[in-house]
């Protein structure tokens, strides 16, 4: 084996508080869907751990190899608002901590490789389904540069699993991820644990995600973490908003500590805009809509802050009588009440500068909120698809791009090619004017503009019609070709669509063909 690959175990190496040793359950027939090569060489894994039959049998679970000490994690979480004190890796078990070619650390996570000592009565294994949604979800997120966890391996089991809709083919995903440290983990070491597991955990991630933070000490120290996991969220959420995603589980569990997109379930990208669109089976009242998704990652940092309050208490200067320790815990709050306002603040100031640059606009400024809300009401009130919009709005600029935006002839525009997305253009029109002379303060190129405006506005998402697709051809004769097809394309996210199958991938999904729900599938 190559010195370079030295898996390590230092999230075991905290102890059995935090992690039990489990065994992956075998298969009966395990059999290749998808291996990532291109992740592999990064993670500098050995040939023998590729597609080959070495690989197949350690990412079936069928093989445990002599570096893996498979170990299932225990973390609580809220769920839709609701406190479970115990969950925990119920089909996950943690293989390696792998060290890759830039130095950076992952964990391999094997996901549907049987029940674990957190199952809680499930079977421990996915459906065939979930795992080809999370493949092409998470490297889709990865190549729009969307912060998340990737897709190592996938094999189907050749064993049925039972679900609502009956027996459905089996399957085993390695999930690669930057930790899977997540609130949850906080809640579960400071119910069960108290402070000084909250404490033990928190310099853990600070050692391993936070490594600026490593001369810190006492109460700047946690509050620090504080401050840095918010921001990390409100990255990635602004990321989220950027991309039409809807993550759709946004439960404490469900949310790294790193700021990764972890957990696929019933994820989906939005088609129509509507901030309001909620695509989740089992998200009934709307909890995690597209637009409340910054409101509730604040939610859930403010679970992250109540763990670490003790941590953020400092020894009462005035004695430990029940006034003074009340004060302090006062002083605790405010200080973490001030991290999760900073956080707002952050979320809206990336929001506005990332809705900003979609548009077009060089430097966004307070005002432009108003543009850019009033553009979302029109594609609402229109129906319209919010890739598309945006992605149209580049091509407006593209007729000119050898001109200028200045000057009242910018204003008289040749054709408006993105008002070909409005049955009734006319609200589109006037905000257009709008729009138009906003941009005549760019003082960069029309090139330039229309170059920044690609860079964030994607032409291919990963869109759920053409997921459902590709599921249920390989669920009905066991065919990857559409998989594999959806896989390739959608790897250049950015690209003009050219070919006949970029332009078919480019378009929304009719009214028939819209996907109305997404299920977690567990
Ligand atoms: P998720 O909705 O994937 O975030 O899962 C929520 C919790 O349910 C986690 O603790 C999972 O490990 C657990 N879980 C989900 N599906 C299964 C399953 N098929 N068997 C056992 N546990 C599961
Ligand atoms: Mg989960």
């Amino acid at each position: 084996m190559p010195t370079n690959f030295r898996p390590e175990h230092s999230f075991q190496a905290l102890g059995s508080f935090f992690s039990q040793p489990v065994a992956p359950s075998p298969v009966r027939e395990p059999q290749w869907i998808a291996f990532n090569q291109t992740l592999a060489e990064q993670l500098q894994l050995p040939a023998e751990l590729h597609a080959t039959q070495t690989g197949l049998s350690v990412w079936s679970g069928n093989e445990v190899p002599s570096w893996a000490q498979p170990i299932a994690h225990a973390y609580a979480g809220h769920q839709f608002g609701n406190l479970v004190p115990q969950l925990g890796d119920g089909r996950a078990l943690l293989l390696a901590e792998v060290v890759d070619k830039h130095g950076k650390r992952w964990d391999v996570q094997l996901k549907g490789a049987g029940p674990t000592p957190f199952s809680r009565g499930g079977d421990g294994r996915s459906a065939v389904g979930p795992v080809l949604r999370e493949y092409l979800l998470s490297e889709s997120m990865f190549v729009l540069g969307v912060p998340t966890t990737r897709a190592l391996a996938a094999v189907a089991s050749g064993e049925l699993v039972f679900r609502d809709q009956g027996g459905v083919p089996g399957a085993v995903f390695t999930r690669v991820a930057s930790s899977h440290l997540r609130i949850g983990s906080f809640q579960f070491a400071s119910l069960h644990g108290g402070a000084e597991k909250v404490q033990e955990l928190a310099d853990y991630a600070i050692a391993r995600h936070y490594p600026e933070l490593a001369d810190t000490t006492g109460t700047e120290r946690y509050l620090a973490l504080l401050h840095a996991v918010a921001m990390k969220q409100a990255e990635l959420v602004s990321q989220w908003l950027r991309v039409g995603f809807i993550h759709g589980v946004m439960n404490t569990d469900n949310t790294s500590i790193c700021g990764e997109t972890i957990d696929y379930g019933p994820a989906a990208f939005l088609d129509r805009y509507h901030p309001q669109k909620v695509f989740s089976s089992i998200d009934r009242r709307g909890r995690y809509a597209f637009s409340s998704q910054p409101a509730i990652a604040q939610w859930n940092l403010a679970r992250l802050a109540e763990c670490l309050l003790p941590l953020l208490t400092a020894e009462s200067e005035h004695g430990d009588d029940e006034a003074s320790v009340k004060a302090a815990r006062e002083d605790a709050i405010a200080l973490a009440t001030r991290v999760l306002d900073a956080y707002s603040e952050q979320v809206q100031a990336l929001w506005l500068s990332t809705m900003a640059t979609k548009i077009g606009l060089e430097q966004a400024q307070a005002e432009d909120d108003e543009l850019i809300q009033d553009f979302l009401v029109v594609l609402q009130t229109h129906d319209v698809d919010y890739t598309q919009a945006f992605w149209q709005l580049a091509n407006e600029l593209s007729e000119r791009a050898g001109s200028s935006l200045q000057g009242e002839s910018a204003l008289v525009a040749p054709t408006a090619p993105a008002a070909s997305l409005f049955t009734q253009p006319e609200d589109y029109l006037a905000w257009r004017q709008r729009w138009l002379q906003r941009l005549s303060e760019n003082q960069r190129s029309v090139k330039d503009t229309i170059d920044a405006m690609r860079s964030v506005n994607p032409a291919l998402i990963p869109r759920n019609h053409r997921i459902a697709e590709a599921i249920t051809e390989v669920e009905e004769s066991g065919s990857l070709k559409r998989f594999y097809t959806l896989l390739n394309a959608w790897k250049t996210p950015y690209n003009m669509p050219t070919s006949e199958l970029e332009l078919e991938l480019y378009q929304a999904p009719s009214k028939a063909e819209e996907v109305q729900r997404t299920f977690c599938g567990t």
